[in-house]
C-alpha cells in the first residue's frame, strides 16, 4: 500500500475559512508543521519554489489549495453522466498519459473545494430539473477523488448525499486503493465505484505515484463486498510485446478476487494522444517509454478540429475482439459499456 499523500505546501483562499472543512484543513496542516499560506485566489498562487518548469510542475503536484467553488454551473460529462460534480481538481499521481496534463495546463496543483453544502444544493437543483429522469454525476472528471479522500472526506459525504436522492446517481473512477473509509458509507446502490486498471507493463512504466495493481484489485474486491455497483475502466489499452498475455492475466487475477456480482461494467479505451499532449508529456516525462510514433497511428478528427492519433483500424479491431472475448470468458454477466 502506498503512503497516503500529504502536501509539502498548502495555500488557502480566505473564503475557505467560512466553511467548517476549510477551517479544519488549515488547522490540520498547521499542526503538522506544513507551510500554510493565504492566497487571494487559486489563480494567484505564485512563488511556488522550483528553478525550471519541470521542478515547478513537480512541486505544484505536491501543493494543495483549499478553495471555494464559486461558479456553481456544473460542466457536462457526456456520455456516461449528465454532469461533473466539482469536488476537487488535480492529482498527485504522475501518470504519463494523464488527461489533466493538458486540461489543467499550468495549474497542476491539487485544489479541494470546501463549500460542499452549496455544491450539493446545486446538484439537487439539477436533479429536480430532470425529474422523473435519473441524473448521473461524475466525480472524477478533474481529479482522482479517492486519492485525496483521507484529506477531504468529501467523497464519503457525496456518496451519502447521493444515497438520499431517489433520482441522483454518482460515479467516479480511481487508481487508488485507500477505500476503507468509504466501505461503510450508506450508498443505497446509487454510486458506481470504478477502478482504473491496466496490464502490468502499463502500470509499471506509466503510472508512478498511484496504488500498485494488486492493491487496486484487492480494494475492488472490498468495494464489491460492500455492495457497491462496480466498474472497471481499462485505459489506456496499449499494444506492446506480450499485450494479450498481460491483459488476460489481469482479467484472470480480477476474477479470482471478485465475488459474484450482478452489476459489473467495463469501459475500454485504447491509447491515443494529441500533438499538444505529446509535447507536454515529452517535456514533463522526458524519458517516457510511451509509444507516440505518429507513423504508426491513424489520425482521427475530434471535436473542435483536434486530431487524435489512434491505433490503425486493423489493430483496433484486433484489440476490441480480444478484449471483448476475454472479458466475456472471465465475466460472462458483465456489461461492456463501450470500446473506443
Ligand atoms: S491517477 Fe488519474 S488523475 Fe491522477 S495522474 Fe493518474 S490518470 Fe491522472
Amino acid at each position: 500500500m502506498i503512503k497516503p499523500f500529504e502536501p509539502d505546501l498548502v495555500y488557502y483562499e480566505p473564503g475557505a475559512l467560512d466553511y467548517p472543512l476549510g477551517k479544519e484543513l488549515v488547522a490540520r496542516f498547521q499542526s503538522m508543521k506544513i507551510p500554510v499560506r493565504p492566497t487571494t485566489s487559486h489563480n494567484q498562487v505564485t512563488g511556488l519554489p522550483g528553478e525550471t518548469p519541470l521542478d515547478k510542475y513537480r512541486i505544484a503536484k505536491r501543493t494543495l489549495v483549499i478553495g471555494v467553488k464559486k461558479s456553481l454551473k456544473f460542466e457536462q460529462s457526456k456520455p456516461s453522466a449528465e454532469y461533473a460534480i466539482p469536488l476537487a481538481t488535480g492529482c498527485m499521481g504522475h501518470c504519463h498519459y494523464c488527461y489533466l496534463q493538458t486540461t489543467l495546463g499550468k495549474r497542476p496543483y491539487i485544489r479541494i473545494y470546501v463549500n460542499l453544502d452549496e455544491i450539493f444544493s446545486q446538484a439537487e437543483k439539477y436533479i429536480q430539473e430532470r425529474a422523473p429522469e435519473i441524473t448521473r454525476f461524475e466525480a472524477a472528471c478533474t481529479s482522482d477523488p479517492v486519492g485525496i479522500e483521507h484529506i477531504s472526506g468529501s467523497l464519503y459525504k457525496t456518496i451519502e448525499f447521493m444515497g438520499k436522492q431517489p433520482l441522483g446517481r454518482l460515479r467516479f473512477v480511481t487508481k487508488y486503493a485507500n477505500v476503507e473509509s468509504l466501505l461503510n458509507a450508506d450508498h443505497k446502490g446509487h454510486t458506481r465505484f470504478r477502478f482504473s486498471i491496466n496490464a502490468d507493463y502499463v502500470v509499471k512504466h506509466f503510472e508512478p505515484g498511484t496504488s500498485p495493481l494488486p492493491d487496486r484489485i484487492e480494494a475492488a474486491g472490498k468495494v464489491a463486498e460492500a455492495g457497491y455497483p462496480l466498474g472497471f475502466i481499462i485505459a489506456p489499452i496499449m499494444s506492446f510485446s506480450g499485450w494479450k498475455e498481460q491483459y488476460q492475466a489481469l482479467l484472470k487475477k480480477l476474477s479470482n478476487r471478485l465475488p459474484e456480482v450482478d452489476d459489473l461494467t467495463f469501459e475500454l479505451i485504447t491509447h491515443r494522444y494529441t500533438q499538444s499532449a505529446k509535447r507536454v508529456i515529452e517535456e514533463r516525462y522526458p524519458k517516457t517509454k510511451l509509444d507516440m510514433d505518429d507513423e504508426k497511428r491513424r489520425k482521427k478528427w475530434g471535436p473542435y478540429g483536434r486530431i487524435k492519433y489512434v491505433y490503425p483500424k486493423e489493430q483496433m479491431d484486433e484489440i476490441k475482439d480480444f478484449m471483448h472475448r476475454t472479458i466475456s470468458t472471465y465475466f460472462p454477466r458483465a456489461e461492456i459499456l463501450y470500446f473506443t
